[in-house]
């Protein structure tokens, strides 16, 4: 039987990012994509033009509804919406987990601050992201922004990097993962803190192009990996050399030939 990996994040409309990434990267990895829609988008490769938050008792109920008859190996978390449906996703997972079968491994992308710069949920709902969400979750993936958001700290310089990934650590998470998109260098260098020790994951930073979705796609592909049996260390290996190569593979989609945004596009 294939593994099968749970997507609860919003639908792209332009497909490269969100739900329609995720199902596109789980498959590439050879397990059986499900989703539960968090919002509807309204994007093409030149940006956002709206965000459809679903409501509460929607995401709750398609989470159950696959629960109830489907083995789950993983569940991925992306983008959220609102307090209500983050609220709906707690409430079906803490149930979940309360079952005599349990949660599975749960990799949270923390979708907070969009790309240009807006932080996408309230201040009582980061609050209740924090308390409640952090921790059902196995790994936690921000990128810099939104592990400075979390942790309250600059993470300027290597010190405070480590600094920062403690932080997040210590709000109850059991694993963090600082995605290396954002930061600075000639290696793009993901760092992996257990609690205990530090593992970094670094490839070649790609500068040519500026791809949508990495990490939606990448925190898809461990969630991918952990459903197959890798352990955390294995499935974040194999989601860092899957990015690089998305990222080297990837298509500017638009016919406007100037639009320098490219996508994902499988198979490659
Ligand atoms: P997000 O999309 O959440 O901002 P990031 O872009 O920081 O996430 O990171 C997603 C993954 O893509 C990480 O593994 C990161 O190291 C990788 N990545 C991002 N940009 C590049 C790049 N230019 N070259 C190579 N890898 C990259």
């Amino acid at each position: 039987m294939k593994p099968k990996v749970l997507t609860i994040a919003g639908s792209d409309s332009s497909g490269g990012a969100g739900i329609q990434g995720d199902l596109k990267t789980i498959h590439s990895f050879g397990a059986y994509g499900l989703c539960a829609v968090t919002a509807v988008t309204a994007q093409n490769s030149k940006g956002v033009s709206g965000v459809w938050p679903i409501d509460g008792e929607a995401i709750y109920s398609q989470i159950m509804n696959l629960f109830e008859d489907i083995k789950i190996d993983a569940v991925k978390i992306g983008m959220l919406g609102n307090l209500c449906v983050l609220k709906g996703v707690v409430r079906a997972l803490e149930e979940i987990k309360s079952s005599p079968e349990g949660l599975p491994p749960v990799v949270l992308d923390p979708v907070l601050v969009s790309s240009s710069g807006y932080n996408l949920l309230e201040p009582e709902g980061i609050e209740f992201f924090i308390k409640k969400l952090i921790p059902l979750s196995t790994v936690i993936t921000p990128n810099l922004p939104e592990a400075q958001l979390l942790s309250g700290e600059l993470m300027d310089y290597s010190d405070s990097v480590k600094k920062g990934i403690e932080s997040i650590f210590n709000l109850g998470c059991a694993n963090v993962i600082l995605k290396g998109g954002h930061r600075e260098g000639k290696l793009a260098e993901d760092l992996l803190y257990d609690g205990d020790t530090f593992k970094s994951f670094s490839e070649e930073r790609i500068l040519s192009k500026e791809v949508h979705g990495t990490g939606c796609i990448f925190s898809s592909a461990v969630a991918a990996n952990l459903a197959i049996g890798r352990s955390l260390e294995e499935s974040v290996s194999a989601a860092k050399k899957h990015i690089t190569e998305v990222i080297y593979h990837s298509e500017q989609i638009s016919r406007e030939p100037e639009n320098r945004v490219c996508y994902g596009v499988f198979p490659f």
